[in-house]
């Protein structure tokens, strides 16, 4: 470092502070990068990697961005997820004595890239502190963009991941105690592409959390935080908002208060089974049409579309909560004239969260001050409708709407109709706002008359009929006289430029005027600017109201997207109650009904509950319809606790406080972990999880092994859900073991259903209808006809089937190893072994031994070794 001059050694000193970031260094009109940043960054930016200091031995590597060009560089690193540091000179360089001062002024990063205006306005971009002591864990959600701040505890990692799992976010700061750790580990292996942060351990202590939190908060202690006996959620919180606040990673005015929740306020849906259940995307696609969320999703504003996100990842489970949500769309589903008034008024609303994080952050420009008055402006309007329903929460949504109309008043009357992005270039502000602006723009204005007034006087008084008043870039203002009229220049006149026939001339007067015009220009912008810097200021003291009421229209866009839903899918209100059951009557699956032509989805009823019906075998062809009469019950649970109908023609549907929804290992191929490990680490997740008041579903568990071990595990496994003291939710049970529906005559709730086919003329019809029972036959072999596999292979399928079932229904119907207990008669490996045809075996069939003699006997054994022996020959020719 010796024998770097002083500004690199200036940057490396810097750089120091910054080490997990990409330091942008200021360099005039430029942006350096040096050392391993520049190796790094100059592929990711597609510049040229060059050196410095090209004497020394070892040059210094270094690439560059022009520094106007800068947020467009910044934001391809953070995609990438990597921070950068934008150190910037602070000082004039000319009243610099020896180095320019530079600084740090701000860091991105992926989590708070909001600040450049990059982010999916249909999802909330979470920076998230993770706390960690013994088996407990502390999380906080801090959305920079919208203000949103949310903390929690939880008590062991696999809690912790459900909550990351809901809310996805963008970067994780942990303590650099854990770097290595387990929880490091697992955090950067299951948040895909999320960028994890360590940083120094005292910000996650508790007293930088108090001190961090009284400071951003202006609080005088934080006992009404309401953090007692939650020390962990306190320093999550204390240490992303001191990451933030040290890092200086922007204005933190407009952070709502960490607002404490537990886990176990909400229904809790894992990573697996929100995927399983294609909640956000479809399992194979990953798209988002054909998703849970696609068909509930008609929200007209951002933050409708954020809330509804996050509430289909936590639906809520306090019975009266969710009642009172569906009144109101119920409401809404009735007054349809209403419904569609606020759905237009909710139109082109923008997204005032964001505005106001924009506002508090000191980035709003004057479009989007405009925009929050016109959309302020609707609030009105939207209370006085609400305040004409009947329900409550209609009443508490118009309560959070407060009245906006003396900050309206001064935005419409202080910013021009559509002002322009930028506020460097004026033409914002509307005249009779400020005295001294309305002067300047007059005589920028009458500017062009006065040069026409002053010409003609000047013609009148010196008599020179041509004399002509022009301005020009060099001169500004001058008086132009012929060489022809010359002489009759008066005496004021001062010459300044001499042209082959004609003289330049400016007077006193001219130039006086000039300054004036010239100088408007730039002080009526810098004025604009002033006054529209003072009126953004003033919008910061209603950030707080401001954000209050988006939360309000957030959950009314959300609740009318129920309503517009509920109306054109035909979907109805659930009866929610605390007794475990769920009854479903004629209930659709939301998504598959829509990718089938009108009409020919066929409705099932399901009924579950926790005196006969717990637990339900459903067995049935392969395409009847079990994967989706299942996921279409977990759906229907699901959206009924978000405060939506459900598409049904009636629903009783029991408080539910988890699903888990887990599919055999060969069903998810496409998640790219298809191992047998993964389908039992989810299985045990599930046996020590489900409580009684969980819903499971599982598909075809056990099938990512052999046949043998795969039964007997689904069967220990639904007669552990069924026995056990506490872990016995309501399930279903989607199997082709048809073995499992033995368990219905051993398990008194545990109950048989299939869904049923019809045969005709040697080919299946598939009805889709679920009816007490079981399935007696798969038809795999009239689905691989279906798929087209050659008929050759069809033909020796239905042998081999054939051979199987004449073994299979030996051991079936044998009642007292059924009733022995608990153990399962597994069939398709053994069976499969029976269908290995040979000579000897088929000789063996045809003895008859009742009419054998002993001398027969002698000599069909001699037969059969000799045919043995040719086999085996035969077999090794084959080698
Ligand atoms: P497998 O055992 O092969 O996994 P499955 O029994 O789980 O099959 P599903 O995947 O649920 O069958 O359904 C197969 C297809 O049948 C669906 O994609 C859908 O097109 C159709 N289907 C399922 N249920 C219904 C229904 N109730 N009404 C109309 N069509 C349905």
């Amino acid at each position: 470092m010796s024998d770097l001059t002083p500004m690199l050694r200036q940057y490396m000193s810097i750089k120091e502070e910054y080490p997990d970031c990409v330091l942008f260094f200021r360099m005039g009109d430029f942006y350096e990068m040096f050392f391993d940043d520049a190796r790094e960054a100059a592929p990711i930016l597609e510049i040229a990697l060059t050196t410095r200091d090209k004497n020394r031995e070892n040059p210094v590597p270094m690439c560059g961005i022009p520094y106007h060009a800068a947020e467009s560089y910044i934001e391809k690193l953070v995609n990438r997820g990597r921070k950068v540091a934008v150190c910037e000179q602070v000082e004039d360089p000319s009243q610099a004595k020896g180095i320019v001062r530079r600084e740090v002024i701000r860091v991105v990063t992926p989590g708070l890239s909001a600040a450049l205006g990059k982010f999916n306005a249909a999802e909330n971009n979470y920076l998230c502190g993770v706390s960690h002591k013994d088996d407990r864990f502390g999380a906080a959600f801090l959305d920079f963009s919208t203000g949103v701040f949310q903390i929690t505890e939880l008590s062991d990692l696999g809690e912790l991941m459900d909550q990351l799992a809901g809310r996805n976010p963008q970067e994780v700061v942990l303590s650099e105690d854990e770097e290595n750790s387990p929880l490091a580990d697992r955090l950067s292996r299951t948040l895909g592409g999320a960028l994890v942060n360590f940083t120094d351990n005292s910000r996650f202590g508790t007293d930088r959390a108090v001190s961090v939190l009284t400071e951003v908060y202006d609080l005088a202690g934080i006992e009404g935080l309401g953090l007692g006996g939650h020390p962990l959620a306190l320093t999550a919180a204390g240490g992303v908002l001191s990451y933030v606040v040290d890092y200086k990673l922007g204005d933190v005015t407009h952070l709502s208060l960490p607002r404490l929740y537990l886990p176990t306020d909400f229904m809790i849906i894992d990573e697996v089974t929100g995927k399983n259940l294609e909640l956000f995307r479809t399992v194979y696609e990953g798209r988002r049409t054909g998703s849970l969320l696609s068909v509930m999703d008609r929200t007209t504003t951002s933050m409708g579309a954020r809330l509804l996100k996050r509430t289909l990842a936590q639906p809520m489970i306090d019975r009266r909560e969710i009642e009172r949500r569906h009144d109101l769309v119920q409401e809404l589903v009735e007054r349809q004239e209403k419904t569609d008034e606020l759905v237009s008024l909710l139109a082109d609303m923008a997204d005032l969260e964001r505005i106001a994080g924009r506002v508090s952050t000191r980035i709003a420009n004057p479009r989007d001050v405009a925009a929050l008055a016109s959309s302020l402006g609707r609030i009105g309007p939207i209370r006085r409708i609400l305040e004409g329903f009947e329900s409550v929460t209609a009443a508490s949504l118009a309560g959070d709407l407060d009245d906006f109309s003396p900050l309206i008043r001064r935005i419409v009357s202080t910013l021009v109709e559509s002002p322009p992005h930028t506020l460097r270039d004026g033409g914002l502000i509307k005249d009779g706002v400020d005295e001294e602006l309305d002067e300047l723009r007059e005589i920028s204005r009458t500017g062009k008359q006065w040069i026409i007034d002053l010409e003609k006087s000047e013609r009148r008084r010196t008599g020179i009929n041509s004399l002509k008043v022009r301005f020009n870039k060099v001169f500004g203002y001058y008086i132009e006289v012929s060489n022809t009229n010359l002489q009759m220049v008066p005496e004021d006149y001062i010459r300044k430029q001499t042209l082959v026939s004609a003289e330049r001339f400016i007077t006193p007067e001219l130039k006086e005027f000039e300054a004036k015009v010239l100088g408007a220009q730039d002080r009526i912008t810098a004025l604009e600017y002033d006054i529209f810097v003072k009126l953004r200021e003033e919008v910061r003291d209603w950030i707080p109201m401001i954000q209050k009421g988006a939360g309000s229209l957030a959950a009314l866009d959300m609740l009318l997207s129920f309503a517009v839903v509920a109306r054109e899918h035909d979907f109805i209100r659930p009866i929610m109650t605390d007794k475990r059951e769920i009854d479903i009557t004629g209930g659709r699956h939301p998504m598959v009904e829509g990718f089938l032509p009108s009409g020919s989805f066929v409705p099932n009823d399901v009924h579950l509950d926790a005196e006969h019906e717990q637990l339900l075998i459903i067995t049935g062809p392969n395409m009847a319809g079990k994967s989706t009469i299942i996921r279409q019950v977990a759906l229907i649970v699901l959206m009924a606790h978000t405060g939506s109908f459900v598409p049904a023609e009636k629903a009783t549907i029991g408080i539910v406080d988890r699903i888990f929804s887990r599919v055999g290992a060969s069903d998810s191929i496409a998640r790219g972990q298809s191992t047998f490990m993964v389908e039992m680490v989810e299985t045990a997740n599930i046996l020590n999880n489900a409580t009684e008041r969980s819903l499971v579903i599982l598909d075809e568990i056990g099938r990512g092994t052999s046949t043998f071990d795969g039964v007997s595990i689904a069967w220990a496994v639904a007669e552990y859900l069924h026995d056990s003291d506490t872990h016995t939710p309501l399930t279903l049970f989607a199997t082709h073991y048809h073995e499992l529906t033995e368990l219905a005559v051993l398990k008194e709730r545990i109950k048989n259903y299939t869904i049923s086919v019809r045969e005709w003329n040697g080919r299946i019809i598939f009805v889709h209808k679920m009816q007490p029972g079981s399935a007696s036959h798969s038809y795999g072999i009239e689905v691989a006809r279906l798929a087209g596999l050659p008929s050759r292979v069809l033909a020796r399928a239905r042998e081999i089937l054939q051979d199987l079932e004449e073994g299979e229904l030996l051991r079936l119907d044998d009642p007292e190893s059924a009733a022995a207990g608990s153990r399962p008669h597994p069939s398709g490996q053994l069976d499969l072994l029976s269908a290995v045809t040979s000579p000897v075996v088929e000789r063996l069939r045809r003895i008859d031994v009742n009419t054998l003699t002993p001398l027969d006997a002698l000599s069909t054994l001699d037969e059969l070794i000799r045919l043995s022996a040719q086999v085996d020959a035969e077999d090794e020719s084959k080698k």
